[in-house]
């Protein structure tokens, strides 16, 4: 039920990704129900919720790590085509929106048996033809940025949690997505490498970049949020800008979750 404050904001920039009536279910399991979501160029969208209320899978059918059961996923104008029923989805459309955007996951993702630099460049030079000598420059650069050019030798278990997940980050920002997705990007680290990590994602998001992200950390979605959405049972319990849904949430279960994590 939409609580009565809900509130969408419009923007002048132009739409990154936008989610209508998104329905996914899972066998007879309801897991969205409904979820509408527009990111603008430039926003930074915080999606809070409980555990199981849906926010990981709602990432995953934004970029089509999950097929919606329902509704609509538009990324930069362009609709996805989903299976019609029984067909076969348009897999390279697919493949080239999900290059788009940048997921990271929780646990880091990262090919264990590759060093952080194959890590970063593979995907360029394999699947997008990217010379390596390009390809390794701007991983380079981007290593650099999250603080690791002298990690881009070492092999994955070398590293330290944040580092996994800074390299990690740094591995979608090679793909040069126009936009980010984060699952909860801190919660798998030891509470002395989450701030690293969020270092990382501040300085995304202060460079205006595009992201939604999946947090725990309700100080950091506070601070660098412009819009936070209220996830609870599969739908969109209340949305607005960081001091509201902070400050003055409205709908009861908004309430109660805040004091749960508070
Ligand atoms: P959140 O990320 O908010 O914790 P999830 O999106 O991971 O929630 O999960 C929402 C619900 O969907 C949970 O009840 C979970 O068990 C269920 N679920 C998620 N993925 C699958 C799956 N692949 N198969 C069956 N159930 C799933
Ligand atoms: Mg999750």
């Amino acid at each position: 039920m939409a609580a009565p404050a809900a509130q969408s904001r419009t923007s002048e920039a132009p739409e990154a990704i936008r989610v209508e009536g998104l329905h996914k279910s899972f066998g007879p399991h309801e897991v969205l129900k409904g979820v509408d979501l527009t990111a603008h160029e430039g926003d930074v969208i915080a999606v809070i919720g409980g555990s199981g209320s849906g926010k990981s899978t709602m990432l995953r059918c934004i970029n089509f790590l999950e097929t919606p059961s329902a509704g609509k996923i538009v990324i930069a104008g362009e609709e996805v085509r989903q299976r019609p029923e029984g067909g076969a989805a348009d897999r390279r459309q697919i493949e080239r929106i999900r290059r788009s955007l940048g997921m990271v996951f929780q646990n880091f993702n990262l090919w264990t048996h590759k060093t952080v630099l194959d890590n970063l460049i593979e995907v360029p030079v394999h699947v997008l033809g990217v010379p390596r000598a390009e390809a390794t420059e701007r991983a380079m650069t981007l290593l650099a940025r999250v603080g690791l050019a002298e990690k881009a030798g070492a092999y994955p278990a070398f590293l330290s949690g944040g580092q996994q997940q800074r390299a990690a980050i740094a591995r979608a920002l090679c793909m040069e997505p126009k936009a980010m997705l984060f699952d909860e990007p801190t919660s798998a680290l030891d509470p002395e490498l989450v701030g690293e990590v969020l270092a990382v994602i501040r300085a995304l998001a202060a460079e205006g970049r595009t992201m939604i992200l999946v947090t725990h950390e309700m100080k950091f979605a506070r601070e660098v949020a412009s819009h936070v959405v209220f996830l609870a049972s599969g739908l969109v319990e209340e949305q607005g800008p960081p001091e509201q849904l902070f400050g003055a949430p409205q709908s009861p279960r908004l309430q109660q979750f805040l004091r749960s994590v508070g």
